[in-house]
């Protein structure tokens, strides 16, 4: 029988029954191994707060939080995407992850000079209404 990925959409192997999880989306049980899992960081406090509460010198702290996706709100919420036919076959991870991390990487040399500035405007400010 031809099977249309490598690993038939799953990575349990021939280990035989797994439990299920609920998808944290719409509640749909999934096996285990077929589920997709993500880790993002999740902050109560709003991210534009947050980043001027930082420039005050508050410390905000970050939880990280897992979530667990069955296929279809996966694909809906972009985490993984379809493939065309022959790239299904290779064992691809997460790409998602790895694009994201290159660019954060990327991006602080150019926030951190205008974070360095923003606080010499404000300390001027300070100077001047004193
Ligand atoms: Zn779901």
């Amino acid at each position: 029988m031809p099977k249309k990925r490598k690993n038939r959409g799953r990575h349990k192997g021939d280990k035989g029954k797994e439990p299920l999880v609920h998808c944290d989306n719409c509640g749909k049980l999934v096996p285990r191994s077929k589920a997709v899992r993500v880790t993002v960081p999740y902050s109560p406090v709003p991210a534009d707060l947050a980043r001027e509460l930082e420039k005050q010198g508050a410390i905000i702290p970050r939880y990280y939080v897992t979530k667990t996706y069955c296929i279809n709100c996966a694909i809906f919420l972009g985490i993984i995407k379809v493939r065309p036919e022959d790239e299904r076959k290779k064992k691809a991870p997460l790409t998602k992850s790895a694009p994201v991390r290159s660019n954060v990487a990327a991006v602080p040399p150019v926030a951190k000079p205008a974070q360095a500035q923003q606080p010499v405007q404000s300390s001027s400010q300070g100077t001047q209404s004193q």
